[in-house]
């Protein structure tokens, strides 16, 4: 309860929970979780992406002069980071998440069957914003094929830290606690990992909609890419809570990266980025097929896992056709 009522028109700061066709919920300093449009069309932070705020977004907003629990959003508070993808139908970034301390990127190993490039893809997408990333990959009382543990121990070996676990079994669930604890964290996978039933076993009091319960004419119906906030509080096994801002994005089919050009995308790969500078052909090099290319000298010495050079590529071929060099 507040103590004092805020005065109609006052001036606060606020988070944005979630937002549907440019409303937004926005929970503002005084505790109270204000409907707030946007103020003049222009948010111009936001110029050229695709939606204007997103879910961890801070702004100022102005309390409605006749209505307590409504207010007009004035201005977007600078972004410590954004966590983006690429907008495939209109080709502009679309923000997913903003102001995170950590991106759990929710895989599985097997069933849907396991898919690291999904996985470098955001990773790629985190550094350039220098977000860091938790790997979780659930489904893990599932058999795990040998292919699996290589990626993983790869990405280990790379510097990232990788998380297995599984919402049937609750293991894991611990770690990942005391790895968001305390933090506004952002999520991201792949419909059918188990994600929803992961953040469940994480904070039950969340009752997230899972498979078995949504039938497929509800998931329809309800299909959107906008990310929503969810202030939580996680148990461990200890008994000890720990409070979470948790932003939840729904489950996509495809991640395209956003904002760079082809040519950067080595850079983003640590175990590429290293071999780079020491290219005969310099920044100029495609890393494709040029004799002398220490990228693919890398790759024929056994230096760099072919399938993540498979996943460079992959990216790299997908932006190269956007640009004109
Ligand atoms: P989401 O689309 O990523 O949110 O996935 P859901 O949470 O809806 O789960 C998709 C399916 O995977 C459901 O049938 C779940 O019961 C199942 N599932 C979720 N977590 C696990 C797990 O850890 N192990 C196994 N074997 N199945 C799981
Ligand atoms: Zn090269």
């Amino acid at each position: 309860m507040q103590k004092y009522p805020t005065f109609l028109g006052a001036i606060l700061t606020g988070r944005i929970i979630k937002g549907t066709n440019n409303i937004f919920s926005i929970d503002c300093e005084d505790g109270v979780v204000r409907t707030c449009g946007i103020k003049g069309k222009v948010l111009k932070k936001s110029k050229g992406l695709y939606n204007p705020l997103a879910a961890g977004d801070f702004v100022n907003i102005e309390v409605d002069t006749h209505d307590e629990n409504e207010g007009m959003i004035l201005d977007l508070i600078e972004r410590k980071n954004k966590f983006l993808r690429e907008n495939q139908k209109t080709n502009t970034p679309q923000l997913l998440a903003a102001n995170i301390d950590l991106l759990l990127c929710v895989t599985s190993v097997a069933n849907p069957p396991f898919r690291p490039r999904f996985v470098d893809r955001v990773l790629v997408q985190a550094e350039i914003q220098h977000i860091p990333v938790l790997i979780v990959l659930n489904k893990s009382d599932l058999e795990i094929a040998d292919e699996v543990k290589t990626r993983c121990e790869d990405w280990r070996r790379l510097g990232y830290t990788v998380q297995f676990a599984s919402a049937k079994n609750k293991t894991g669930i611990d770690e990942i606690i005391e790895k968001i604890s305390g933090k506004t964290i952002a999520t991201v996978g792949q419909s059918g990992v188990g994600k929803s039933s992961l953040l469940n076993a994480i904070s039950p009091e969340l009752d997230l909609k899972t498979a078995e319960i949504s039938n497929k004419h509800d998931r329809g119906t309800h299909t959107t890419t906008q990310g929503e906030l969810f202030k939580i509080i996680a148990e461990t096994s200890d008994g000890k809570k720990h409070s979470v801002n948790l932003i939840d994005t729904p489950g996509i089919r495809s991640f395209v990266v956003s904002g760079i050009d082809a040519r950067d995308v080595a850079a983003y790969f640590p175990e590429l980025e290293e071999l780079i500078v020491q290219c005969k052909f310099g920044l100029s090099c495609t890393h494709t097929k040029e004799k002398g290319c220490k990228i693919n000298e890398a790759l024929a010495n056994g230096e760099i896992l072919p399938d993540r050079y498979i996943s460079w590529r992959s990216i790299y071929d997908e932006l190269k056709v956007k640009t004109s060099y």
